[in-house]
């Protein structure tokens, strides 16, 4: 039976696959494709595990002290059957032969299907064994990454991609996923993605976003819903899921698919074509990306520059070891060679809230970390409780400055303290840099805004930075004290908010006075519902995913700014200026 299952809308287009859940566990799982070469090699890892669970279980039965209730050895001999069971050994094997899974996330698959199994049973003792199941597959995940991780290589990824090519599409469904993780499944073979969890501007529907794939995100009770290989519809643009579609309904989506395509091509036909509005303002579109992989993409697209470059990425999913300065200035250099000349603006590592350097995702970041990670040690905070390490990815930048034109970008700045140390640091990375002989150029060094506290000292800040980007994602978040990750008040994140929309306003006006360049890399620089307001705010360079490029250039090419700026007026004072400039729009388009 055909069902629908409702989130939010975050990543356009209609995506139509087989269901592949992945489960959330307790332990930190890792999710990415084994080539057809490793599939033995993630066998034997899975048996090796099992071996030694066995052996654990065995020890502590053996030492069990006398006076133990005899009901604890026989829930060990339990958990020894479940171990060597088919339904666990077999069934696990057969998600790494057939599906190319590694072996953890083949256990969590089939934890997965037993746990609904047993949530199924009638009887209440039988029912009540799925928290044995459970707790002898979270000793085999300890086990397995106690022992030699599975290499999570791009290249393996791309084989086991290429392997399942000619099969059916897959969307991926998921209580939540790590941004890390998500990163990894960038370079997979997805179609879509479902998440129970998470908001429009949690970094997991960023990353899809940047996927240029079909997501729907906050859809609460999708990886409870959906089964492993139902047939699924994911409409992006609605928000809506359909489980199992009837015929005649998927060969409507199907119908709108070939459609989008077709307009994709009409929109890429602008790639090349200058962003100038109607009445002759030159308007920058730049590019948002990840890994300096994403270069040839932002240039392909048409960008003129990385107005954001999210070095986080690069320091996530290493299990603690994080990236020295070669391994960054390598990175950083290949994107500033990647952009032939065009500037790139590399942010400094902006990790915490959301964004854990663990294969985290946001419930588990609360659940581990409680409280509010989003107001605690994040981005050049942590930068600045680690001088050493801030100071290292500093040289790598500017050493990357020697390949190109480089800009640094400091996120979530809020204090004068914080500028006069991130400065310092600067200074002290650039003497390194002279007394061991390396080469850099003069870098612009940025501040974001997206504390509101940055945003109402725009006119210090800019005693101090060359250029400002104004981060809307958090900008919003923390001028409405609404978590961007959380789904339950993502009803409450509001763009067109007055006070955000004062805040942006006056930032760019500030800038523009005082002959300082301001860009927005938030969502909102992507999204074609706001282009028209941030052009009469007189904003001129906007920083999104390349994907977005042409939609954007299409509204720029298209809109005269005299006649958005009369349109700004009418919306000042206004309750609600979503509304007024809808009906402000409209009266602009009939006269
Ligand atoms: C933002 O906050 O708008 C932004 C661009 O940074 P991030 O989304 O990475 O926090
Ligand atoms: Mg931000």
């Amino acid at each position: 039976m055909s069902i629908q299952v409702f989130g939010m809308p975050v990543s356009r287009g209609v995506a139509i696959g087989r269901a592949v859940l992945v489960a959330s566990s307790r332990v930190d799982v890792a999710h990415y494709f084994v080539g057809a070469d490793r599939i033995d090699q993630e066998v034997l890892r899975l048996r090796a595990a099992r071996d030694a669970v066995a052996a654990e279980i065995e020890l502590l039965k053996n030492e069990l002290p006398a006076e133990a209730p005899h009901e604890l050895a026989a829930l060990l001999d339990v958990h020894l059957m479940l171990l060597h069971d088919d339904t666990l050994a077999v069934a696990t094997k057969g998600w790494i032969t057939e599906r190319h899974y590694n072996a953890e996330w083949a256990l969590s698959a089939q934890l997965e299907v037993l746990a609904r199994q047993f949530d199924e049973m009638e009887d209440a003792y039988l029912r009540e064994r799925k928290a044995d199941v459970e707790q002898v597959v979270e000793r085999l995940l300890h086990a397995l990454t106690r022992g030699e991780r599975g290499a999570v290589d791009a290249s393996a990824v791309s084989q086991a991609a290429r392997d399942f090519a000619g099969e059916d599409p897959l969307v991926l469904v998921a209580s939540d996923v790590a941004p890390a993780d998500m990163l990894q499944f960038k370079r997979s073979v997805f179609t879509g993605f479902v998440t129970d969890v998470g908001g429009r501007t949690s970094h997991t529907a960023i990353v899809a976003r940047s996927m240029d794939i079909p997501a729907v995100v906050g859809a609460r009770e999708a990886s409870r819903l959906i089964r492993q290989d139902d047939w699924l519809v994911i409409d992006g643009d609605a928000g809506v899921v359909i489980v199992n579609p009837s015929p005649i309904v998927l060969e409507e989506y199907r119908f709108r698919q070939r459609q989008s395509d077709l307009e994709r091509a009409r929109l890429n036909r602008l790639r090349h074509t200058p962003a100038v509005t109607l009445d002759g303002h030159a308007v920058e579109l730049l590019a948002n990306i990840e890994s300096p992989g994403d270069g040839a993409g932002a240039l392909e697209a048409g960008a003129v520059g990385v107005g954001l470059f999210r070095s986080e990425f690069l320091f996530m999913n290493r299990a603690g070891d994080l990236p020295g300065e070669d391994e960054q200035f390598e990175a950083y250099r290949d994107a500033v060679v990647a952009l032939q000349g065009l500037p790139v603006t590399i942010r400094t590592v902006d990790v915490g809230a959301d964004k854990p350097l663990e294969r985290m995702s946001a419930q588990e970041v609360r659940r581990e970390h409680g409280l509010n990670p989003a107001l605690g040690l994040r981005a050049i905070r942590w930068s600045l409780s680690e001088p050493g390490m801030f100071r290292q990815q500093l040289r790598a930048i500017l050493r990357a400055s020697a390949y190109g034109k480089v800009r640094v970008l400091i996120p979530m700045v809020a204090h004068l303290g914080e500028v006069k140390l991130i400065f310092e640091a600067l200074a002290r990375a650039r003497a390194q840099l002279d007394e061991a002989g390396r080469a850099y150029t003069r870098v612009e060094v940025g501040a974001m805004i997206e504390v509101p506290a940055a945003a109402l000292m725009i006119d210090r800040f800019l005693r101090h930075f060359d250029f400002v980007s104004i981060g809307t994602n958090d900008l919003i978040q923390y001028t409405l004290a609404i978590d961007r990750a959380d789904e339950a008040v993502a009803h409450l994140y509001d763009p067109w908010h007055p006070a955000v929309l004062h805040l942006l306003q006056a930032t760019i006006t500030r800038a523009n006075q005082l002959g300082r360049s301001v860009s927005v890399c938030g969502e909102m620089a992507g999204d074609a519902v706001f282009t028209e307001l941030l052009l009469a705010m007189g904003l001129r360079s906007f920083s999104m995913h390349p994907a977005r490029i042409a939609a954007i250039k299409q509204r720029v090419l298209r809109a005269d700014t005299r006649l958005l700026v009369a349109q700004m007026e009418k919306i000042a004072g206004a309750d609600d200026p979503a509304e007024a400039w809808r009906q402000a729009a409209q009266g602009r388009v009939s006269h």
